[in-house]
């Protein structure tokens, strides 16, 4: 497995089970998959079971855990999508070996095992209307009806079934169903279907089928043909468990893989299922499904969320039956505390005013040493070149400022990061009454930001030479959405609740000349928080960076 793999994930009751599984000799060898269908982008809930189950393939001796696209939908999948999915599970740091595979590739298989249904008397096909069939379904309180093609023979099942395959007949004329109970308290037990009609050529199987087989039948066949061992499944699966073990048991399929429910992740201000998401990406509400707004994987990592991350929190949030809702914040404090550890830093302005050096020599210049990691002592020290003239931050002075302002004010004496003490003697201002350039005069005697006669200032502030400066476009993220949970406003459309307000694009920032060569890994701007660059819309010459995260819970302070 990949050398980026961590450290073993926490327990929790599914490894429980295998555990117990493999004390008792019931298994040997534990097999998980990763099932995903691929009509859309993985996004971080799915990054949940991803750990989990290629976690297990890790941390258990001779494990594996097959990667298996679940293509039983020609229509809605694209090759697209299988490629972004792959690119995905190994960014996470997981590998799959030979083990990726198709449900289509078990399309003989999966056909074999319908025909045995129908010979053991235990499927048949059904040609009721589709509103028929809903009305003979019957409801929660009332037990359905039986359809009247339900007595049809061994014989006739076999042959309409036959030329169902070979697409004699129109889409919606039939269907092969299960021959259960329709007065099956569980809904899913009520002679579900096993193949519909569909006259759409497959990727991988082009037109050979004018059926396809519907997941409740295809998934619990493709894991025992797999020989899965353990099957696990988000909570909504559980009242199909039945169903998967009823297939496996009538069909007596050499393995008989145990189904798992967990609870799925959920997180707040956001939406996590592949069709909203797909909404958003589609009505432009987004710039693809890498926007770095989105939980999708890909646009989290344009982000710039590491993966190390990402399985931190699958880590911390643990397996559970439980459902509940966790908060961003959770999520991105085990962000920052991956790119506490890693991100180099660095100075940049974000919103830049000038800061005139009064007594500084108009064509003096020097350099600077700036510590690249303050915990970090091998990470050394950087060269950032100082002169007369500096951009600082505008929200760094304030007319009259208040005794608590540790910044600039007229008067004030502050620090600049590695650099000198100043003073503010005055300011400029325009006609409107702002502020463009802030004066001062600097102390020589403080060199690197110390003083020798032990004065001390309360305020540190980060600055840039504007002559060296690099100017670049920032992009600060937000919440993309305004509610906690847009999708619980059952009445309302979750997109009613987008935050118009979730991208702010800052277009002159001025950054310390070694941002010039900045490569793909997150910085730490000091006092800003984590970015790194647009890998999509940087450009050497016109940078763009995009803001990760804050350094700390800004939000929690907001609500
Ligand atoms: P979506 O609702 O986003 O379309 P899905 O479950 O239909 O999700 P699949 O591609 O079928 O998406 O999912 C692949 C696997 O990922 C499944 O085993 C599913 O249970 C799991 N999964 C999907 N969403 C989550 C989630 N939010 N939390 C945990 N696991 C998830
Ligand atoms: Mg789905």
């Amino acid at each position: 497995m990949n050398d980026s793999s961590t450290e073993p994930q926490s327990t929790n009751f599914i490894r429980s089970i295998i555990d117990a599984d493999l004390a008792s000799g019931k298994h040997k060898k534990v097999i998980t998959r990763f099932p995903p269908e691929p009509n859309g982008y993985l996004h971080i809930g799915h990054a949940k079971s991803i750990c989990l189950n290629f976690g297990i393939a890790q941390d258990y001796p001779s494990a594996v855990c097959h990667l298996r696209f679940d293509d039983t939908n020609p229509g809605k999948e694209k090759s697209e999508y299988i490629d972004a999915i792959k690119e995905d599970v190994r960014w996470l740091g997981f590998s799959w070996d030979d083990n990726s595979h198709h449900t289509s590739d078990y399309f003989d298989q999966l056909y074999a095992y319908a025909v045995q249904l129908v010979k053991q008397d235990k499927a048949y096909v059904d040609s009721l209307s589709a509103a028929d069939t809903k009305a003979y379904r019957g409801n929660l309180t009332e037990p359905g009806i039986d359809s009247p093609f339900r007595g049809r023979s061994i014989e006739e099942n076999i042959d309409l079934l036959e030329r169902m395959k070979t697409g004699e007949f129109a889409e919606g004329e039939h269907v092969l169903r299960a021959k259960i109970d329709m007065a099956a308290p569980n809904m899913n037990m009520r002679d579900p279907a096993i193949y519909r009609i569909k006259h759409m050529a497959h990727p991988m199987t082009g037109d050979k089928w004018h059926i396809y087989p519907m997941y409740d039948f295809a998934h619990c066949v493709s894991d025992a043909i797999e020989g899965i061992t353990h099957s696990l499944c988000t909570l909504e699966f559980e009242d199909h468990r039945p169903l998967y073990d009823w297939f496996l048991d009538e069909l007596k399929t050499p393995a008989h893989p145990q189904q798992i429910e967990f609870s799925r992740l959920n997180l707040d201000y956001t939406v996590m299922s592949k069709r909203k998401l797909y909404e958003l990406v589609e009505d432009g509400h987004v710039h693809g499904w890498n926007d770095p707004r989105l939980p999708t994987l890909s646009g989290m990592r344009r982000r710039g969320y590491t993966a190390n991350a990402i399985r931190d929190f699958c880590s911390r949030i643990g397996v559970t039956k439980k459902d509940n809702i966790i908060e961003m914040s959770v999520l991105e404090n085990s962000l920052r505390e991956d790119l506490n550890s890693v991100a180099p830093r660095a100075l940049a302005v974000l919103d830049p005013i000038k800061l005139i050096i009064d007594n500084y020599p108009e064509d003096q210049e020097e350099t600077l040493a700036g510590v690249n990691h303050p915990k970090n002592p091998d990470a050394g020290t950087r060269d950032i070149p100082f002169s007369k003239t500096l951009y600082i931050e505008l929200s760094d002075y304030m007319d009259d400022a208040p005794k608590k302002f540790f910044r600039l004010t007229v008067g004030r004496e502050v620090r600049l990061r590695f650099a000198y003490y100043v003073t503010c003697t005055h300011v400029v201002k325009d006609d409107s009454g702002n502020v463009t350039e802030v004066h001062c005069r600097y102390d020589p005697e403080t060199r690197g930001g110390k003083s020798e006669d032990g004065r001390k200032v309360k305020g540190t502030i980060h600055w840039v030479s504007a002559q060296h400066a690099v100017t670049a476009e920032v992009r600060l993220y937000d919440r993309l959405f305004t509610i906690p949970a847009p999708v619980a406003e059952k009445e309302r459309d979750f997109k009613e609740f987008i935050n118009i307000d979730s991208a702010q694009v800052l277009a002159n920032c001025q950054l310390e000349a070694s941002l010039l060569n900045a490569n793909t890994t997150a910085y730490q701007f000091e006092r800003q928080g984590y970015f790194c660059l647009d890998s999509v819309d940087s450009k050497p010459g016109s940078l763009v960076f995009n803001r990760i995260v804050t350094l700390r819970d800004s939000w929690a302070k907001k609500k």
